[in-house]
């Protein structure tokens, strides 16, 4: 997802290094090439057109930090357009006074309606609660079978019709589910409704009908983040039809263009509660608008590395990394070394790196890694002299045959170390190139 965007983005940016201030004509071209990028991604225009303005105002205005250069401005500013279009925090679940507290889930057939009940189902239930999943679509004739599946896979009870008790009533069903779940102590109840292909009158009647039989706390509307310029279509007709309070964006593991997931926030005023990256039940998440518009900058999950490393590194050491991280400075094995003992303290390595930018097409070395290995690398560098930390380039064969017999390891593999480490150290290069650093080059996917 938003790959094509990202690399445009990217392009953009690099234009602007080395320039020394933004004349406005520099303002004017970097918005043009934006909007097409935007548009290009199949972003809805009047969304795009909000954003533009919005970001030739603020790059005209003071409003950004003058220490910054000019590729630095635009990448804050389109960061934090980025955020505003998704919608800035991240927001809850509302939860009813009284349980049970009702959601309702309301889309397109194929949107991803039953999957989502079954993943958001087991995430509750990991949080404590007891939801009860309701096979309200009966619809299509397996959806019932669907979603007691999904149920069965996320250890949660499902109400459906008795076959042959002659309901074929989805409002009636609905009703008799809160009832169900009141008797059963079930604290949350998640209505799964009937789709059609397209938004169709018979289809939002009976959403209304549902939603009035059971007041639910949350309609969560289920839009494929795959479609392009008909996502907006679709979003304004179950705002206008049933009235929504939230978004989920399923199938963002898709390589579409992802205009549907930065359009549908400012289409419906309502706000992006979850994002579906699968078709298992773990691949859902509460949605972040500052990671979302941060892996849309090619950024990786920075952000929410720099959230776990919080609780590790004491704030001298986190001080230091931001500022090799922004900063562009020359990143040594002194520092590897420290990074590597801050990082162990929060727990599988192989995860950490794996949010890191770049690196998450390099999971299956990545889960080659674990904790022996890591213990000859701090081995391997605590057998170096200080000069040899910080300027790798002096170590040669015969220093590294010492440093492999100083920390009983082969010359391979000090070799090895070296190697990696010279790896790391051009990432970091390209992370400081993300922020418009001299020396940026586009970082690799
Ligand atoms: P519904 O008609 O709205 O209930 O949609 P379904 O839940 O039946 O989903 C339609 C299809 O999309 C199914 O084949 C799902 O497995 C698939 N699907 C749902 N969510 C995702 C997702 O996040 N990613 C991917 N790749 N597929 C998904």
């Amino acid at each position: 997802m938003f790959d094509t965007l990202s690399d445009r983005l990217s392009g953009i940016f690099t234009k602007l290094r080395g320039k020394g201030r933004l004349t406005e004509a520099d303002i004017d071209a970097t918005a043009r090439e934006i909007r097409l990028a935007l548009l290009e991604a199949d972003v809805a225009l009047p969304v795009v057109k909000a954003f533009i303005h919005r970001l030739k105002e603020r790059a005209r205005g003071s409003s950004v930090s003058q220490a910054l250069n000019p590729a630095q401005q635009v990448i804050k500013i389109v960061h934090e357009e980025l955020i505003h279009v998704l919608g800035g925090e991240a927001r809850r679940l509302n939860f009813a006074k009284q349980p049970p507290t009702v959601i309702m889930l309301a889309g397109l057939q194929g949107a991803g309606k039953t999957t989502l009940a079954g993943k958001l189902a087991r995430w509750l239930k990991a949080q404590g609660s007891q939801p009860l999943l309701v096979a309200a679509d009966l619809q299509r004739p397996n959806a019932v079978n669907q979603l007691q599946v999904v149920g069965q896979r996320a250890g949660v009870e499902v109400y459906a019709p008795e076959p042959g008790n002659g309901v074929g009533d989805p409002i009636a069903v609905a009703k008799e589910s809160i009832e169900h779940a009141r008797r059963h102590m079930r604290d949350i109840v998640i209505v799964d409704t009937a789709g059609r292909l397209g938004i169709d009158a018979e289809m939002m009647a009976q959403a209304v009908g549902i939603r009035d039989a059971v007041d639910p706390d949350e309609i969560i509307f289920v839009i494929d983040a795959m479609v392009g310029q008909d996502a907006v279509a679709t979003a304004e007709a179950f705002r206008d039809g049933v009235g929504i309070t939230g978004v989920v964006l399923s199938k963002l593991d898709g390589d579409a263009r992802g205009g549907a997931a930065l359009s549908v926030r400012e289409v419906t005023g309502q706000p992006i509660l979850f994002a579906s990256t699968g078709e298992k039940l773990e691949d859902f998440d509460v949605f972040h608008p500052d990671r979302m518009a941060s892996r849309i900058l090619g950024m990786g999950d920075v952000l929410t590395l720099i959230e776990q490393a919080e609780a590790a590194f004491d704030s001298d050491q986190k001080e230091k990394m931001t500022a090799k991280l922004l900063g562009g400075e020359q990143f040594t094995l002194e520092d590897f070394l420290e990074q590597l003992a801050a990082v162990r303290k929060m727990g599988p390595i192989s995860n950490m790196l794996s949010m890191m930018p770049g690196m998450g097409q390099m999971k299956d070395q990545l889960a080659e890694l674990d904790d022996k290995h890591f213990d000859r690398v701090e081995a391997i560098i605590r057998s170096m002299t200080p000069t040899e930390r910080t300027t790798p380039k002096i170590i040669n064969g015969s220093r590294r045959a010492r440093i492999a017999r100083g920390s009983g390891v082969t010359v391979m593999d000090v070799n090895q170390l070296l190697n990696r480490f010279e790896n790391a150290q051009k990432m970091m290069k390209q992370m400081g190139g993300m922020m418009g650093l001299p020396g940026r080059r586009k970082a690799t996917k």
